[in-house]
């Protein structure tokens, strides 16, 4: 065996030893609160597809019109000759639903987070960063060739003090926070970014068509605009139920992004049947008001149902619920023993949340029926008080 091979070998088995092991579970039915794994139903409650917009009538159909009008592939970067009318008409959409100058597509929110960065920051700058925040924003700021701070979880304080010294370029957050559900404390971070003159930079992968009443996100729900939040990513694989994502802010922003983001030039654009989907998804994101209200009684009904079964919830307010449980072996375990009564819900361990903090990741869909989610209080309560 070469020594490559035996190398790898050997890491592999660690990582089995310490239950950080990943496997991938092959789907076979469309995303939706039951999915088809090897002929058999499950419960799905690890989707992002918050909206249920995924396998949709009106975004399916968009997207077969926009195949039949344009074909599959987009043939070349946004800056060559791959940027089409659908990619345009969305990127104007998404720039009057964020109420912005303008927007950008990008293939995906890593790309955006990563196009963002470099096109912004360089050697000689500092980049504060959530400790909790996305790992493309993380690796986003290490590539740019800044120095990366973080600042413990939601700790505006701590934040403040390294303000002080007046040598922060930018800071950025997630608007919610993928593994643990909560909201950013947006107002309070914009206020500190335009006390110290550091652009605040949110990522809203998890708010947008969730939060605020139209689905603008944590920013809407919190009444904030552009001049708060200078530089807005969202995506478009979660709550829009599509693919890929946009950056929106002012026509300076977005023009030095089509100038110098190497995520987005160096890429092959969407293809534009995608962008017509969205175009669709976007639509319903913004007159469904009664996808959110649903969402809503869902959670209410999950959050006091856990509580009164004594279940360890992380607070909340948003679709994603996580359960602590602390040992990466027993959230694996608890996610198996779910798995064998046909309900997934993945168990989250390190280095995706801190050492000693695994968990299972709950996540609601306004798809989902009142009885399912009993049917998972039901399931939790039994399985989490022999494993937890
Ligand atoms: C999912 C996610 C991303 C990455 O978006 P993709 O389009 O899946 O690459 C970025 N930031 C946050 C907070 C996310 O949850």
């Amino acid at each position: 065996m070469s020594g490559l091979k035996r190398g790898l070998r050997d890491a592999l088995a660690r990582r089995r030893d310490d239950h950080l092991y990943r496997t991938r579970r092959v789907i076979e039915s469309p995303q939706g609160p039951e999915v088809v794994i090897d002929g058999q139903r499950y419960l799905n409650f690890c989707s992002n597809d918050y909206l249920g917009l995924a396998n949709h009538p009106q975004v399916i159909e968009a997207m077969q019109r926009g195949a039949a009008r344009y074909g599959v592939g987009s043939g070349a970067a946004h800056l060559i000759c791959g940027h089409s009318s659908a990619h345009h008409a969305l990127e104007e959409e998404l720039a009057a639903f964020t109420k912005r100058q303008r927007a950008l597509l990008f293939s995906t929110g890593y790309m955006a987070n990563l196009g963002v960065m470099g096109a912004l920051l360089g050697r000689g700058d500092t980049v504060l960063e959530d400790r909790l925040n996305h790992a493309s924003l993380i690796d986003a700021a290490r590539l740019s060739g800044a120095r990366l701070q973080r600042y413990p979880h939601a700790d505006v304080a701590t934040l403040e003090k390294r303000l002080a010294d007046g040598k922060a370029t930018l800071i950025a957050s997630d608007g919610v926070f993928s593994m643990d559900g909560d909201i950013s404390p947006v107002v309070q971070l914009a206020a500190l970014a335009r006390e110290h003159k550091a652009p605040l930079m949110i990522d809203d992968a998890h708010g947008l068509g969730v939060l605020g009443a139209h689905g603008g996100g944590s920013l809407e729900q919190l009444g904030l605009g552009t001049d708060d939040v200078p530089v807005l990513m969202g995506t478009l694989g979660k709550a829009f139920g599509t693919f890929g994502a946009f950056v929106a802010g002012s026509e300076e922003l977005i023009e030095t992004l089509i100038q110098q983001a190497r995520s987005y030039i160096y890429t092959t654009a969407l293809p534009p049947a995608l962008a017509e989907a969205t175009r669709a998804s976007l639509k319903l994101v913004q007159t469904e008001t009664w996808r959110r209200e649903r969402l809503r009684q869902l959670i209410a009904r999950f959050t006091s149902g856990a509580a009164e079964l004594n279940l360890p919830l992380m607070p909340s307010p948003t679709p994603i619920q996580p359960l602590l449980v602390g040992d990466s072996a027993q959230a694996l375990a608890l996610s198996e023993k779910l798995f064998a009564r046909n309900i997934i819900v993945s168990a989250i361990r390190p280095p995706t949340v801190p050492q000693g903090q695994a968990r299972l990741r709950i996540t609601l869909s306004c798809a989902h029926s009142e009885a399912q989610v009993d049917r998972l209080l039901e399931e939790l309560s039994v399985h989490t008080h022999d494993t937890v």
